[in-house]
């Protein structure tokens, strides 16, 4: 499972039929394409995100795997995200802005208690946090996304959030999810980090994709 890749859409470089290919051939049978939305120049306005679905469900079809159809908003000031209006599968939510760790934590707290998404990404992706972590408010973001049932990216293109952070999670009953951030094809299905800090920290996580297939089928 690899739930954060770019595509054309937005500011990857491979479409959606290489990417579908490239999955399968790793052996995936779930990937999500989460391109960037409508903040982003290149991101995904409502026109875009039809015909990136059309293509989407082409691919599912020629190579026999799903492909959730998702974005990836940034948070923005006060905590906000920026959706367009369309039936999206999947929605992350991730910082894209350098800012100082009072306002890193500010955003991020308001934007789980306020927003709807499913996934937290890149939690201090090194170059978006300029003057690094608290380990209390880590804690209180973690306590807000077990509440409220959102899960925790563990994204291997930022290596984030860093294993400081992860360890907080042991014994948490928390959602977590992989993504590669892959913006190139020869990225897509890269989650080695990712697996590796699940077995490490996540003992009592659950992978977000059994949770949702558990909740909806
Ligand atoms: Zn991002
Ligand atoms: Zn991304």
């Amino acid at each position: 499972m690899d739930l954060h890749i770019h595509s054309v859409y937005s500011d990857g470089t491979a479409t959606i039929d290489e990417i579908a290919r490239k999955a399968r051939e790793r052996g995936m049978r779930i990937i999500a394409v989460v391109d960037h939305s409508a903040e982003h120049p290149r991101g995904l306005n409502e026109s875009k995100a039809r015909r990136r679905r059309v293509e989407i469900e082409q691919a599912e079809q020629k190579y026999g795997i799903r492909i959730l159809d998702g974005v990836e908003c940034g948070i923005l000031e006060d905590g906000k995200i920026i959706l367009p209006k369309h039936d999206f599968d999947l929605i992350i939510a991730s910082l894209h802005t350098p800012v100082r760790r009072d306002e890193l934590y500010r955003r991020i707290k308001r934007c789980i208690l306020e927003q709807d998404f499913h996934v937290l990404g890149h939690l201090h992706a090194g170059m978006f946090s300029l003057d690094g972590r608290s380990e209390e408010e880590d804690m209180e973001i973690l306590d807000l996304l077990e509440e409220s049932g959102k899960a925790l990216e563990i994204n291997s293109n930022h290596m984030a959030p860093p294993e400081s952070t992860l360890e907080l999670c042991r014994g948490r009953r928390i959602l977590y999810s992989f993504g590669s951030d892959a913006h190139t094809l020869a990225r897509v299905g890269e989650i080695s980090y990712s697996k590796k800090m699940a077995k490490l920290y996540l003992d009592r996580g659950r992978n977000i994709i059994h949770e949702m297939y558990n909740a909806h089928r």
